[in-house]
């Protein structure tokens, strides 16, 4: 992050504006709409800052810019078309530790204007951090027509009744829930349809009859984060990645995912490497049942799909003994994932008619699997932790009389800016691997689509971030 946004009270203080142009009349008017003391230097004026002196909504120093104009100024902007003065103007801010921006010289900023979605006391800021203006107010643009201009008047109504619910519901996971219930519900809808009285009478009776011990009860959303790539999340699990106290996420969850998780929910990593376990089973089981019990919305975020080699159904299992509340919410799992960006379709009416998901998990040193199941013709098997086995995996079919030129392929990291695809075949692919440097995770595909991967894979990501 280049710049950290925060929102600054100018209320009755003072700001200095260097210029009397266009550009200067534009920050001049955001800086009065947060009530800021504007003093303006310029020898001239455009007639619409004219006309705010004429009024005395800014006080005009008509003259060449001097540092004794930044007395007490608590902001400052220069906006003149002199870059000498304005490079006076930055340098002496600077000195004195006051923020300056300079327009359009992100190299004389130490703070940057973001455009500004305003629905008061709700504002939006968005800064592309001089990176690409246009971004930024396309952005805004898709904003603006997202958040209803009712925003403003639903947000006063929530603070004018902020004290009654604070006195009401005693813990804080109580209120935002009862926050939740009101802002998703249909006291937000009278104010979007302009019956605010009515709105206010709602939530009036909602505080009185709210069952404080239903909103004091946990639950917990066992959800499936798809396997890397963000854009392949459900609705339903971003919308419960935003409700949670607290989420319990694995290795597989990738960073852009987890920051789409509400900002201030608890993060708890209970990841698993094979043959490692940061927490046992067991041990996250009884998690989401304490937490759930303390009242906590919790997020148990899992890699793909919860109920694919997810061990999901476990999880839910102590839940359900419990009588707690819970969902699940289904993800992309990784066969699914990893062959649509592979551009190898699972089934195809020329090669496979069936497909199988197995794991190849190593069990005592050896893979435990049904070989002749696996070995039958005109299907695809996708093998989840089958990277270690590999090898064993492709000899044992063989054996048992698949073709040693079956085309198989290897996905690494798949539907992320990581992702790689190994093709080969069963006898030569695990010799392919070990000449590469392949991290996890990875999924292994074998069958005869294995071979469009070459006119179906579309997906080549560049970027190495
Ligand atoms: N529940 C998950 C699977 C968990 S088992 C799902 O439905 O996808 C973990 C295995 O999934 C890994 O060893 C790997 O074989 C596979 N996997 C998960 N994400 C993957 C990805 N992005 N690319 C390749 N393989 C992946």
């Amino acid at each position: 992050m280049d710049y950290l946004p925060i929102f600054i009270d100018l209320k009755g203080r003072l700001v200095l504006v260097v210029g009397g142009g266009d550009v200067a009349a534009r920050k001049v008017g955001l800086l009065l709409r947060a009530g800021a003391n504007v003093r303006v230097v310029s020898p001239e004026l455009s007639v619409s800052l004219q006309s705010k002196s004429d009024v005395d909504q800014v006080e005009h120093i008509a003259a060449n810019y001097d540092e004794s104009h930044m007395a007490e100024a608590v902001l400052v902007i220069a906006a003149t078309d002199d870059m000498s003065v304005n490079r006076l103007v930055y340098e002496a801010a600077k000195q004195r530790g006051v923020p300056v921006n300079v327009a359009d010289s992100p190299e004389l900023c130490t703070f940057i204007l973001p455009s500004i979605i305003d629905r008061s006391p709700v504002v939006v800021a968005v800064s592309t951090g001089g990176a690409s203006p246009t971004l930024g107010r396309l952005l805004r643009t898709r904003l603006e027509t997202l958040i209803p201009h009712s925003y403003g008047r639903l947000a006063d109504l929530a603070r004018r009744f902020r004290e009654p619910v604070k006195n009401r519901f005693k813990t804080m996971s109580q209120r935002r829930h009862f926050w939740e219930d009101i802002i998703e519900g249909p006291v937000a809808e009278m104010v979007y349809s302009n019956r605010d009285a009515q709105a206010e009478q709602a939530l009036q009776k909602a505080i009185e009859q709210a069952d404080s011990e239903q909103l004091a009860k946990g639950e917990v959303y066992l959800v499936g984060a798809g396997p890397g790539d963000p854009d392949l999340l459900t609705f339903r699990a971003l919308r419960l990645m935003q409700m949670a106290d607290v989420v319990l996420y694995d290795r597989l969850v990738s960073p852009q995912i987890l920051d789409l998780v509400r900002r201030e929910a608890e993060q708890i990593y209970v990841g698993k490497k094979r043959a490692y376990h940061a927490v046992r089973q067991e041990e996250i089981n009884q998690l989401l049942v304490d937490l759930a019990k303390q009242g906590k919305r919790v997020l148990r975020l899992k890699g793909g799909d919860p109920f694919i080699f997810g061990r999901g159904g476990e999880e839910i299992s102590g839940l359900a003994d419990e009588g707690i509340p819970f969902q699940v919410v289904p993800g992309v799992t990784a066969a699914a994932g990893c062959s649509s960006y592979a551009g190898i379709p699972l089934t195809h009416r020329d090669y496979a008619q069936s497909v199988m998901f197995v794991t190849g998990q190593l069990k005592d040193g050896s893979v435990d699997l049904q070989w002749q199941a696996l070995a039958q013709p005109r299907q695809t098997v996708v093998v989840y932790m089958g990277l270690a086995g590999l090898e064993i995996i492709c000899k044992k079919l063989i054996q048992h009389g698949v073709s040693a030129d079956m085309p198989a392929a290897l996905v690494q990291q798949g539907t992320t800016v990581s992702q790689r695809v190994f093709t080969g075949t069963l006898s030569n692919l695990s010799q392919l691997v070990r000449e590469h440097e392949v991290h996890a995770p990875t999924l292994l595909i074998i069958g005869e689509v294995v071979q469009l991967h070459q006119r179906f894979g579309w997906y080549k990501p560049t970027a190495d971030s």
